[in-house]
């Protein structure tokens, strides 16, 4: 087991960081072993990239409902209703493969009880 960096975001995400330290085992090989421990943990005062994507994708998703809403409002159905509706249409989905990816990413670090082989 090796000790390094690990970084935790304000969304509860979190990824190892910089290797710091072999463990006694190792230190002869003179390689990691795979196996990553924490040596300190960070606080990242932002989320990670991939909340941070969601956030994006849906803020954008509500501004394209929000300029349906007002269309709606004023009676109008300009031709750029339909773009507006197919952007949210894409947005929903990216949002919906980004969360499925978080999730993943969620389950593969806990089914790891914290010391063994990681993949993040
Ligand atoms: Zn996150």
């Amino acid at each position: 087991m090796c000790f390094y960096e690990h970084l935790r975001f304000t969304c509860g995400d979190w990824k190892w960081g910089n290797f710091r330290e072999h463990c006694n085992r190792e230190y002869r090989i003179g390689e990691t072993c795979g196996m990553k421990l924490v040596y300190t943990t960070a606080e990242v005062r932002n989320k990670c990239k991939l909340c941070d994507k969601v956030d994006t994708k849906l803020r954008k998703r509500e501004v394209e409902l929000a300029r349906i809403n007002r269309w709606q409002q004023e009676g109008r159905y300009p031709a750029s209703v339909e773009k507006s509706q197919e952007s949210i249409k894409i947005l929903e989905n990216e949002i919906r493969s980004l969360y499925a990816e978080i999730a993943h990413r969620r389950q593969a670090i806990g089914n790891q009880n914290g010391s063994s082989r990681s993949y993040a």
